[in-house]
């Protein structure tokens, strides 16, 4: 039986202090789209109401479920037009619905990670790029951190460059026309890497050592030395001319790197899906780390998705939990796998317990 965890007003003192029995149930309600009545409930101390579904990430929805379906089609690879006629959904309700899911999934890919366990820790750190509307003008670069042996990718977000490479007399003008309708494109790779090293920099314990694999960027040693401190930081570069197979150091990234080409089809090569904007393929990452972190296994051979193999979950989740509970509360938010109601924080110790 589900429990509130808290009230979900902000002003209300039983938002951040909780206390047992701090609300009684008040009735139920019939939502069209749901097969069960939704339990409402009255907060004691601000004496409002609010329900089960205020911890949703479907409230609100007329259409709840297609998300788990949404999700699925779009870690998949799919765009947006094709998944809206697949789930017989108007092209914005897709969008929209996209945007909603995806920003809830950065919030879980947040809630749930801890701290890493190890003493030492491999990394691998590389960027690809893809583009924004045009490809000759507008070009990304989008960095990508990951756990090595577990495979979890623990962050990843697309950043402006510069265009570069060989400047045609008819791509000049490109470039000056877009720079005239755009602004100026900056280069922003560098602040974009210091702020995915620091998302790994934050899981480490404070003695824990890394090893952070890489190609041989002139810019990665500084931005690495400054993100982990040089003391406990063993660096090691591999050219990137050297054969890219199984047997190359940087594989574990190469591998990440050409599955999210796969999965997220904005980023396929030679396709007609594009990102319009950067911050919609930033969120289109997010829905591929949870997909690729949380419901995917981490080998087709494992069990085990990457998530798991940190302790993170104590199981692979379906993609119906992942789009369940709110994510808005940080770890004090309802966790993917409880059915009462149970917190994220709460439910991680009763598991290592
Ligand atoms: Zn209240």
């Amino acid at each position: 039986m589900f429990q509130p965890p808290f009230c979900p007003y902000r002003h209300c003192a039983r938002r951040d202090d909780p206390r047992p029995g701090f609300c009684v149930r008040h009735g139920t309600y019939k939502a069209a789209c749901r097969a069960h009545a939704v339990q409402r409930y009255r907060c004691l101390s601000c004496q409002r109401t609010f329900s089960r579904q205020t911890f949703r990430v479907d409230h609100h929805d007329h259409r709840p479920d297609l998300n788990p379906r949404l999700f699925l089609l779009l870690a998949s690879g799919l765009g947006l037009r094709q998944s809206a006629r697949n789930l017989k959904l108007s092209l914005s309700s897709t969008v929209r619905k996209f945007r909603k899911l995806a920003r809830h999934l950065r919030r879980l890919n947040l809630s749930l990670r801890r701290p890493l366990e190890p003493s030492a820790v491999r990394l691998h750190l590389d960027e690809f790029e893809t583009y924004e509307g045009e490809r000759n003008t507008r070009p990304l670069t989008v960095p990508m951190l990951l756990a090595s042996e577990s495979r979890y990718i623990l962050w990843s977000q697309s950043a402006t460059i510069r265009p570069r490479g060989k400047m045609t007399a008819k791509r000049k003008k490109a470039v000056a026309e877009a720079e005239k309708r755009h602004g100026p494109r900056r280069d922003c790779s560098r602040s974009a890497l210091q702020r995915t090293l620091a998302r790994g920099a934050e899981l480490l314990g404070a003695k824990a050592r890394v090893v952070l694999e890489t190609d041989e960027k002139t810019s990665y040693p500084r931005l690495a030395r400054e993100a982990f401190g040089e003391r406990r930081l063993e660096h090691r570069r591999t050219s990137s001319k050297l054969v890219r197979d199984t047997f190359n150091p940087l594989f574990p990234i190469n591998h990440e790197e050409a599955s999210a080409r796969v999965l997220i089809g904005r980023l396929r090569r030679e396709s007609w899906l594009v990102s319009k904007k950067r911050r919609f393929l930033d969120l289109a990452l997010q829905l591929h780390m949870a997909y690729r972190n949380l419901v995917h296994r981490r080998f087709n051979r494992d069990e085990e998705s990457p998530a798991q193999l940190l302790g993170f979950v104590p199981r692979r989740l379906t993609p119906e939990e992942v789009v369940s509970w709110r994510q808005e509360w940080g770890r004090r938010s309802v966790h993917p796998l409880s059915r009462s109601g149970v917190c994220v924080a709460e439910f991680g110790a009763r598991a290592a317990a």
